[in-house]
């Protein structure tokens, strides 16, 4: 595994990274989406180059399908080019920030997964993700991986590590599994098994990346940035830490008000200083051409990059098939299995015409929480009504490279 920073990341952006639709747009714009990559750093593993794991490898044949999901922006018909399915709700820890509960359902079999996937790459999804709960409870997993064409699509895993034997790898790699992301809270046992709910969470994750490492796939750490991590000196341990397993990237997520955290949790949500010294650490990480590299959301999301993605660039189903704009924003614009794909999807497309700044969800907790009656996501009338009150404003600098004003 080599990674690339550099001279040498803009060369291999414009050999891998220019397929013949990049080119078929105006040199301004390929210019201006080659400096919204200008904080990242390329690995290069088994002959593929990677950005991060919220790219498909560069030149395949889902990156061109993701470059076309970037024209579609360009030509002002944007839609979600990633998509995060919740196979289970079903997990044996107790994480804290869960955002998983308070829903409730039938989880939806082999089959509907996989018509669902197949209408995902349809509508040009290029990145799907699989989840949970913990989504190695499914037994049918790999019949659900199989569906994701290599050509169309590629997969990424959400994973605590339970139950990610070398043997379970090698049948998901079988079935077509590209990307791994494993979580790991801590560099050290108790404070992960703590805020994991489970004494051997942290063990457990360690052979997971260890398998993932030896097996060769591209694997990722996924930390969630409690205040504490925060501290620079933790902070400079963790990315250490994961430095010495070999891992080439960590994905640092934040706290959101869903779930566990729905409720009376605001005190640790992250605030705009403790935000900034995230998006340092995946400035800084990324220019060296050693350790890992870091993607955090607050650099990601922020306006200056993409902004937010929800319903946009991005959707999430849950367990039970409802379709909603991210993994945390517990709003439902439909129930796939009982009112279709089609009429869901284009109810989300609707109401998430327009790209913000800023989190959707963040600015809009406090009406959900109003419209809360006791189990998440809130109805499609509810989550239209709040769609509805919430004021449009500029748009993040990406899409502004594309020429939306
Ligand atoms: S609503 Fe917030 S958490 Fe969801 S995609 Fe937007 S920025 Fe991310």
């Amino acid at each position: 595994m080599k990674q690339f920073t550099g001279f040498n990341k803009d060369k291999i952006l414009f050999f891998h990274g220019r397929t013949p639709e990049f080119r078929q747009l105006p040199l301004r714009v390929q210019w201006a989406l080659h400096r919204t990559l200008k904080n990242e750093k390329i690995t290069c593993l088994n002959g593929e180059y990677i950005i991060n794991s919220f790219f498909p490898p560069l030149g395949s044949g889902a990156y061109r399908e993701m470059v076309k999901s970037t024209i579609a922006v360009y030509q002002k018909k944007p839609y979600p080019y990633s998509a995060y399915c919740a196979v289970t709700n079903r997990c044996g820890y107790h994480c804290w920030h869960c955002s998983k509960t308070k829903r409730a359902g039938q989880e939806l079999d082999t089959l509907t997964w996989q018509t669902i996937l197949g209408r995902l790459q349809e509508a040009g999804v290029s990145l799907i993700g699989l989840t949970g709960g913990e989504p190695l409870y499914r037994e049918d997993l790999e019949d659900i991986l199989r569906v994701i064409r290599k050509d169309r699509a590629a997969s990424i895993l959400f994973t605590s590590g339970e139950g990610l034997t070398r043997e379970r790898l090698t049948s998901l790699v079988a079935a077509g599994l590209d990307y791994v992301a494993v979580s790991l809270d801590h560099y050290e046992p108790l404070p992960h098994n703590q805020m994991r709910g489970h004494p051997d969470a942290f063990s457990t994750a360690l052979q997971a990346i260890e398998a993932c490492l030896s097996a060769g796939v591209y694997t990722a750490v996924q930390v969630m940035a409690r205040r504490e991590l925060l501290a620079k000196d933790i902070m400079a341990r963790f990315v250490s830490f994961v430095a010495g397993l070999g891992v080439p990237e960590i994905r640092i997520v934040e706290p959101m008000p869903s779930g566990e955290l729905f409720s009376g949790r605001d005190d640790v949500l992250l605030d705009d200083r403790m935000r900034l010294i995230l998006k340092k650490w995946h400035v800084t990480a990324n220019q060296k051409s050693s350790g890992p590299k870091v993607a955090a959301f607050a650099y990601i999301e922020d306006g200056r990059q993409y902004g937010c993605g929800a319903g946009i660039q991005h959707l999430y189903i849950d367990a039970f098939g409802h379709l909603c704009p991210c993994d945390f924003t517990p709003l439902s614009f439909g129930h796939i299995p009982s009112e279709g794909f089609d009429v869901s999807y284009g109810r989300l497309r609707a109401a998430f015409a327009r790209p913000s700044r800023h989190c959707f969800l963040l600015s809009q907790k406090e009406s959900i929480r109003d419209y809360y009656k006791g189990q998440l996501p809130l109805s499609y009338p509810d989550a239209l009504q709040i769609c509805h009150a919430c004021p449009s404003g500029p748009v993040p600098d990406f899409y502004r490279s594309l020429g939306w004003t």
